[in-house]
């Protein structure tokens, strides 16, 4: 990582070569220069950025002039952007106006002209100036714009700040699926059609749905998708994109391109944006420029038709999509050292879910009955215990006639094995809400912090390890007790946490609630490197919450977990002399 940094910090791109021209050009354009020069700046950065080799090799062999668009005057601008990193004019201008200044022009009715004007009357540089000239009302002194300017500009802020607010992937990915079934309902013309962006990545927020396509005639497309009666307003609209709002101000792009570029295509927007830039370099290396279309080398355009092709083509092993972060995983695929990541098809169980018996909306034997068609081989109920009220938790009388329905199910559902668990609170002293003699009469334990998550530091890390070295607790749940979006989690010592469960034995959850994700990738990463093991699970409360453990299972991938690192893997006997209970 380092070597490659240092790399990157002595070349400039091409890429950041070009941005600099389009920032010269922006803010030229708000100074109010001639449109034919502000054009000429924009049309050489769209070349620079389609420009192959480096720019700093053409200028050795003597040829940035070969650029289209690339005149004398630029090309000593170039030259000294290699030398200096900067060139004389772009100095002058970024002198008088902050380079910041360019995001007012994204806001809709704010020209160049309105933006000059903002900076010269109320020194408004970036966005947020704005934000806060428009909060305390300065922005209405300002001569020269009326007060429908203003609520213009007013309302074109806020759409832009909305597209900034990031949505829980859950509702995402369910929008996503929703509005491509919409589409594919409207037209047979689609060949491949894929969600992804964040949502492929399962990044735990995405900031709009990513949509990309394969078809022979894009143009119909991206027509029948413009009328989906989810679309409320079209933003943009070309011969193979687009861009539409749906309900709750949510960004969908979708690309549509012909089946032969689909290996590139689905890279591309499937990011990161870091992974793709990385690729990029690795690409140049072997004299090719890559885009969504394919790979162009020597004026020729070479296609790949999967993901696969593209990897093999780079030389480099294939990385999967939550992997995609430019985190090292570029690095070990060079040297084949990838490591195999968790996959839904590895999982033979689940390990937390609730019924009836609690707060869950479905009986235990439909819960079975959905897992099994989804080819687990077991699960565990583990409803709520007696503390947590609200959910009707169970008493030690209600568990022993829960174990008798238990008994007969799985009696009737062989081999597929129902197991008796709980998922135990961790009660606000620390101590466990059933005594000894009911826990070890369960099959598996699983124990949560719920209440009291905002006590100390010290408090509610003292009650989490009480759990762990309570030697009926198997597994502990939902680590960190966040939900994304409304609540942070508690302040624990996750590194104590981790350092206790790996001595004792205690397995913990990535719990794939798309509310919760939690341990979140990063953690889950940082308790199997302590020796730790970990359990992925739905933490269903009905049968369509069987379907969270893809949530969980991207996380853990994003987090590098391997199979072998994951209990809920195991054939259910191996499983089983896994947990804390049954070692000897
Ligand atoms: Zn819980
Ligand atoms: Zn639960």
């Amino acid at each position: 990582m380092e070597a490659k940094k240092a790399v990157r910090d002595q070349i400039i791109s091409n890429h950041d070569i070009a941005e600099k021209f389009r920032l010269l050009a922006d803010l030229l354009e708000i100074k109010g220069e001639a449109s034919y020069k502000i054009a000429a700046y924009r049309k050489a950065a769209d070349s620079i950025d389609h420009t192959p080799e480096p720019l700093s090799t053409l200028r050795q062999q003597g040829k940035l002039e070969t650029i289209p668009g690339v005149g004398k005057a630029i090309a000593q601008k170039i030259e000294d952007l290699l030398d200096t990193g900067t060139f004389e004019l772009l100095e002058e201008v970024t002198s008088e106006y902050p380079p910041t200044l360019r995001e007012l022009l994204q806001v809709p009715d704010l020209g160049p002209k309105r933006v000059k004007l903002l900076w010269g009357e109320l020194k408004v540089g970036s966005l947020d100036a704005l934000e806060l000239a428009i909060e305390d009302g300065r922005i209405y002194k300002v001569k020269g714009l009326g007060p429908k300017a203003i609520e213009r500009i007013i309302e074109g802020l806020k759409s832009l700040k909305g597209r900034d607010i990031r949505i829980p992937i859950g509702k995402a990915r369910e929008l996503g699926k929703r509005i491509v079934q919409q589409l594919l309902e409207k037209t047979d013309k689609v060949e491949k059609i894929e969600l992804a962006g964040s949502i492929r990545r399962f990044r735990e927020t995405a900031g709009d749905i990513d949509i990309v396509a394969a078809s022979e005639h894009p143009e119909d497309i991206i027509d029948t998708f413009c009328s989906l009666p989810m679309v409320q307003d079209v933003n943009m609209k070309g011969e193979n994109r687009c861009r539409v709002m749906i309900e709750g101000g949510i960004q969908v792009d979708l690309i549509c391109l012909p089946a032969q570029h689909w290996g590139t295509l689905l890279l591309h927007f499937t990011g990161s944006r870091d992974h793709n830039l990385h690729l990029r370099d690795l690409a140049l290396e072997r004299g090719a420029h890559m885009s969504e279309y394919g790979f162009k080398k020597n004026e020729q355009l070479i296609t790949f038709s999967t993901e696969e092709e593209v990897y093999k083509f780079l030389g480099i092993q294939y990385v999967p999509p939550e992997m995609r972060e430019d985190r090292g995983e570029i690095e070990l695929s060079l040297i084949h050292q990838l490591p195999k990541v968790i996959r839904q098809k590895d999982i033979r169980g689940d390990l937390h879910m609730h019924s009836t018996w609690s707060d869950g909306k479905c009986s235990i034997r439909d819960m079975a009955l959905a897992a099994r068609s989804l080819g687990y081989e077991y699960i565990c109920i583990t409803d709520h215990s007696q503390s947590l009220g609200i959910a009707r938790g169970l008493t030690p009388e209600r568990i022993v006639e829960q174990r008798k329905e238990i008994e007969s199910l799985n009696k009737e559902l062989a081999p597929f094995k129902i197991l008796q668990g709980i998922e135990m609170e961790v009660l606000s002293d620390g101590s466990m809400d059933l005594p000894e003699e009911v826990l070890r009469d369960l099959d598996l334990v699983i124990a949560s912090v719920h209440s009291g998550l905002r006590q100390g530091r010290e408090k509610v890390t003292s009650r989490a390890l009480a759990a762990i070295r309570h030697p009926l607790v198997d597994i502990l749940a939902h680590p960190t007790g966040r939900i994304i979006g409304s609540r942070e989690g508690g302040d624990f010592d996750l590194e104590t946490i981790f350092r206790e469960a790996a001595r004792t034995g205690t397995i913990l959850e990535v719990d794939g609630d798309p509310n919760r994700l939690d341990l979140r990738d990063v953690n889950a990463q940082e308790a199997v490197d302590s020796g730790c093991l970990i359990s992925i699970s739905s933490d269903a409360h009905s049968i369509e919450g069987l379907y969270n453990m893809e949530y969980g299972v991207g996380t853990a991938a994003r987090g590098w977990i391997r199979p072998q690192d994951v209990i809920n893997t195991r054939p259910l006997d191996e499983m089983l002399k896994l947990l804390k209970r049954n070692r000897s």
